[in-house]
């Protein structure tokens, strides 16, 4: 068993499928949704984890593309911008997995382990320099 983070991007005429149903009944698959949204202009994004083979997960993937879902491994709902960043450290006690750290103790310097992250945006209502942002 494998775990997968995926950011999926649904047009307009794809948001009403029942993907994740399908996801887990036919390709016998675990989903952890961090984040969903739709906007005014119907359009949806998820990010969610994907557990189960490889062999499954890539047929469920496989099956997501049929729909005209973008699926992307890469990209995170959440961005940590270096030179924006003053290493303050007002985000450390809000970020509840410590995906922002203390990278350097003598400095304060502030690091990101996008790894760790699990979209709960506190960093971004709690970043004063606008560090932190939602992509979506
Ligand atoms: S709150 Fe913002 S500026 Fe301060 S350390 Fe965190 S990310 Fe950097
Ligand atoms: S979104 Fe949440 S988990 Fe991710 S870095 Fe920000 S506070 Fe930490």
């Amino acid at each position: 068993m494998i775990t997968k983070k995926y950011f999926l991007y649904f047009p307009r005429s794809e948001t009403e499928k029942p993907l994740v149903y399908h996801l887990v009944k036919d390709y016998d698959l675990v989903i952890n949704i961090f984040r969903a949204k739709v906007t005014p202009d119907e359009e949806g994004y998820l990010i969610l984890d994907i557990t189960g083979t490889e062999e499954n997960i890539a047929q469920g993937i496989a099956y997501i593309k049929t729909l005209n879902v973008t699926v992307n491994e890469t990209v995170r709902g959440l961005r940590w911008d270096e030179d924006k960043c003053v290493s303050c450290t007002n985000c450390i006690v809000h970020c509840p997995t410590k995906a922002l750290y203390i990278a350097d103790q003598k400095t304060k310097r502030i690091a990101f382990d996008e790894e760790k992250c699990i979209e709960c945006l506190s960093c971004v209502k709690n970043c004063p320099f606008n560090a932190c942002t939602s992509v979506f």
